[in-house]
């Protein structure tokens, strides 16, 4: 009697240890807000103000062209699945007929089920190959300040979405930001140290805009967007004469563009290329710009460094 009793006790314990352990706990996978995000920026940016309560997604994988992109078997059931799927907009996606939109339509999510982190922003423009059209620029990401516009879209989505754990992501919110007044106060600090005619950036896209114009940077650049024609000798020629009317003390070439054209261009008026910039995409986790914050203290240190002198 006793010993059957003490089997029972046993049994009971084991099942309770087992329930603990394998019942709903908090932060379990499955009980995460599941987000898709388009690209790499976005991701770090949601997986910062979501904390341990979303499980992120990232289509575009590093190494890969945002604006246009081929989404995977994988992306395609992770959007379907998706309780909010989070995109850059300002035609960086590939706008209404992109390959963003194409995807969105073939899982059946609509614009209920969709975020767009630079809601808000001002759009500038650039021109297209034929010189004829103009386009909105998508890289506003670069601008510490739309970044903090981008902090807040994603907090107020994702109260939307979740708002039993608003105050959550208002506090991750609120770190983020923080952080992001301090990148804007080095950017002014930093450009303030560069010589007023030394204030010209050279990159191979026209990837900097909206950060140029908030800091009072001109810019110079080999073609407006990487999906147009790329490095031909007329944009080579263009970059090459604008350079020896001005006062350029180097030249910059982004992490996922082709570097020959800028090569070229370093070749033939003898300014060097300083660095690499990051622009479309992150470094690759662990890097020096493995997160958003860590991407512009990258970007402001390196053309300081090639400006400066
Ligand atoms: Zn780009």
């Amino acid at each position: 009697m006793k010993r059957k009793l003490l089997t029972l006790s046993i049994v009971s314990i084991m099942a309770l240890l087992l329930s603990a352990c394998g019942g709903k706990k908090e932060g379990a996978e499955e009980d995460k807000i599941q987000i898709v995000a388009t690209f790499s920026i976005l991701t770090d940016i949601v997986n910062e103000v979501g904390g341990d309560r979303v499980a992120v997604h990232s289509m575009v994988p590093i190494g890969t062209d945002p604006h246009e992109y081929e989404p995977l078997p994988e992306d395609i059931k992770k959007a379907a699945d998706a309780d909010a799927i989070f995109y850059n907009g300002l035609n960086l996606e590939g706008g209404k007929t992109g390959w963003f939109s194409k995807l969105i339509a073939s899982v059946g999510k609509d614009e209920n089920d969709v975020y767009e982190l630079m809601a808000g922003v001002e759009p500038k423009y650039i021109t297209t190959a034929d010189g004829k059209d103009e386009e909105i620029n998508p890289h506003a990401f670069l601008d510490p300040i739309v970044g903090i516009q981008m902090v807040e879209n994603a907090r107020d989505a994702l109260s939307e979405i979740d708002p039993v754990h608003k105050d959550s992501y208002e506090k991750n919110a609120d770190a983020l930001l923080k952080e992001l007044h301090e990148i804007d106060e080095l950017y002014k600090t930093k450009i303030s140290e560069i010589p007023e005619q030394h204030r010209i950036l050279v990159t191979s896209e026209r990837a900097y805009q909206y950060m140029t114009d908030r800091y009072g940077l001109q810019e110079a650049f080999l073609w407006d967007i990487d999906t147009e024609e790329i490095g031909t000798p007329r944009q080579i020629k263009n970059l090459v004469d604008f350079i020896k009317e001005h006062d350029v003390p180097a030249l910059f070439v982004e992490t996922n563009v082709d570097r020959r054209p800028m090569e070229t261009v370093s070749k033939e008026t003898g300014v060097d290329i300083a660095s690499e910039l990051y622009s479309d995409e992150l470094g690759k986790p662990g890097t020096d710009g493995g997160s958003y914050v860590k991407f512009l203290r990258y970007n402001i240190e390196k053309i300081h460094g090639g400006l400066v002198r």
